[in-house]
C-alpha cells in the first residue's frame, strides 16, 4: 500500500499570490458550500483539484461560504474569533 502524505511529500495550497473565485468565499460555522477533492489531471492522490459544491439550495445573490475547518490552537500564538453569526457558531476560528 502506498503512503501519500509522508514527510516532504505534503503539498499546501497558498493563495497569497495566485487564486480564483474560491478565495473570496468566507468561513461560516453553518456553511452552504462543501469542499471535495477531485482527481482530474492525475490519479496521484497528492494532487487533487479542490472543488467547491453547494450543499443547500443557494439563491441568486446569496453569500456562499464554507467551513475552513481550522482547529483552535493549530497555529500557536494566533487567535481569530469567528463572526459568522450562525446559530451554531463555534466562536473561534483559531
Ligand atoms: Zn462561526
Amino acid at each position: 500500500m502506498a503512503k501519500y502524505f509522508d514527510g516532504d511529500d505534503l503539498f499546501i495550497i497558498d493563495a497569497k499570490t495566485k487564486g480564483n473565485i474560491g478565495r473570496f468565499m468566507n468561513h461560516s460555522c453553518n456553511p452552504n458550500v462543501m469542499v471535495q477533492h477531485v482527481l482530474v489531471d492525475t490519479h496521484d492522490l497528492r494532487l487533487p483539484w479542490v472543488a467547491f459544491f453547494t450543499k443547500t439550495r443557494v439563491m441568486a445573490g446569496e453569500e456562499m461560504c464554507w467551513d475552513y475547518n481550522y482547529e483552535v490552537g493549530m497555529v500557536k500564538g494566533r487567535r481569530i474569533d469567528c463572526k459568522c453569526h450562525a446559530p451554531n457558531c463555534r466562536g473561534r476560528l483559531l
